[in-house]
């Protein structure tokens, strides 16, 4: 029988023991909702990133990856609309000080703190941006934002990257890297955080084009997160009812992925239009189109915008890998994570400490190292660390025994089965190649 998590506390608690995730300044107490990743959770989320530019940019010959400034100059914003509009509606507590979000209560006249009923105030627009200053002066003409979402970086090098990379439309522009947002309630571990990292592409078409388009990332991002490993039932895409809509959207979808609380959002795919281009051409007054030769026409084109979060999707992924079952009358909490995602994928285990067995599992260490992450542990009992390797998800341990100094084999055990075969080492890194699937 295998039980999956059932609340966050099991991930939470996993998270901490093993160096995935580590609340930020823990020695100074913490610092409120935010994270920093250890030796495990900074892999898996490289492995994160890194799955998304595989299929996003490295297997499309349309889409090309950017890197673009965090820190950036009001003028972006005020012709993004961030400035006037990237809002929450904010309500304070008469009685206990506390804010909240005001979409987010289930009752908007009693206070989810202390309960006092009436106390809280009419909402008020409060934008999320964090502002500071650059150079040596404080005050207005100083003053930057940090980025609340990578997109900006897209649109404002839409001519750069279309003169620069051949590309016409319909093509992408990707990018990976961290956003920041003043949230008013941060929380559900890394689910909502003030800092966090976003994946985002924005895929520019010719007008006519873009409800295609528009389905089409709709079915290829609920299809990726499938892929690596998420079961089709933990899965939904929703649309945005009209009421939801931004007034330039031509359609939005959101991913949404079954939380331990309900049903929140992975990654939102939106139909931008001409918005964001023709905003910026306006306020640079640089011409932000493309000239089509074929037809001698010139058009703004559409955008489609799959937006997803490296946090959030880290914390689906452990949330969807995370069971308990029982191996031998033993329970085993084991994480079944996708080979990709999995922060080591090999893990090397001389069967004793002693000297006779550590140069060939260095061997093996290195030459599989060449292509993987591995780990190599000779601590503990071989139950135990099979254990712990279970727990952080390897995939496939490779146990260097006695008898492998005799007939050159090692055995290697399979996580989810835990089947153990053994191998001949001169075919060991096809073996694992051939298991891992790359
Ligand atoms: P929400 O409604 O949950 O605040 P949003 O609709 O504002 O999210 P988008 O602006 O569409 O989010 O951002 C795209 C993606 O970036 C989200 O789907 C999510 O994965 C991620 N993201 C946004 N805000 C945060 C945050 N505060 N912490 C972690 N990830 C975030």
């Amino acid at each position: 029988m295998t039980m999956p998590a059932k609340d966050l506390d099991q991930i939470v608690n996993l998270c901490k023991r093993r160096g995935f995730v580590y609340p930020s300044a823990e020695i100074y107490g913490g610092f409120r909702s935010s994270y920093d990743y250890g030796p495990l959770g900074s892999l898996m989320l490289r492995n994160v990133r890194e799955s998304w530019i595989r299929t996003m940019v490295q297997k499309r010959d349309d889409v090309v990856l950017i890197d673009a400034a965090i820190l950036g100059p009001p003028q972006v914003f005020e012709a993004s609309g961030h400035l006037a509009n990237f809002s929450d509606p904010l309500v304070d507590c008469k009685t206990c000080k506390q804010r909240f979000r005001e979409d987010h209560l289930e009752d908007k006249s009693v206070c989810p703190n202390c309960g006092a009923k009436d106390t809280l105030t009419d909402a008020r627009a409060f934008n999320l941006m964090f502002k500071t200053f650059a150079g040596p002066v404080e005050g207005s003409g100083a003053e930057v934002y940090l980025r609340p979402e990578t997109a900006q970086g897209m649109f404002v090098n839409f001519a750069n990257v279309l003169q620069t990379s051949r590309k016409k439309p319909p093509f992408g522009i990707a990018q990976v890297g961290k956003s920041f947002r003043n949230e008013i309630t941060p929380g559900n571990f890394i689910f909502r955080t003030r800092e966090f990292e976003q994946m985002e592409l924005e895929f520019f078409v010719p007008p006519a084009e873009g409800p295609k388009w528009y389905e089409y990332w709709c079915n290829a991002r609920l299809q990726w997160y499938v892929d690596l490993g998420i079961p089709l039932e933990m899965l939904r895409l929703r649309p945005h009812d009209a009421d939801e809509l931004s007034h330039y959207s031509a359609g939005t979808a959101d991913v949404e992925f079954a939380y331990p609380w309900g049903w929140g959002e992975l990654e939102g795919i939106a139909q931008r239009t001409n918005f964001d281009l023709n905003q910026h051409a306006t306020h640079s007054g640089q011409k932000l189109d493309f000239f089509d030769q074929s037809t001698n026409e010139r058009y703004v084109p559409f955008v489609i915008e799959p937006a997803a979060g490296v946090n959030r999707a880290m914390a689906a992924f452990l949330l969807a890998a995370y069971e308990e079952d029982e191996i031998g009358g033993e329970v085993r909490t084991v994480l079944r994570l996708h080979p990709r995602l999995a922060p080591y994928k090999v893990a090397i285990l001389p069967l004793s400490k002693k000297d006779t067995l550590t140069p060939l599992a260095r061997e093996i260490f290195e030459a599989l190292g060449e292509r993987y992450m591995v780990d190599y542990d000779d601590t503990q009992s071989i139950g135990k660390r099979y254990r712990r390797q279970d727990e952080i998800g390897t995939p496939l341990c490779i146990t260097v025994d006695f008898d492998s100094l005799e007939d050159g084999s090692v055995t290697i055990r399979d996580r989810d089965t835990t089947d153990q075969v053994r191998v001949p080492i001169a075919d060991l890194e096809n073996q694992v190649r051939l298991r891992l699937g790359f």
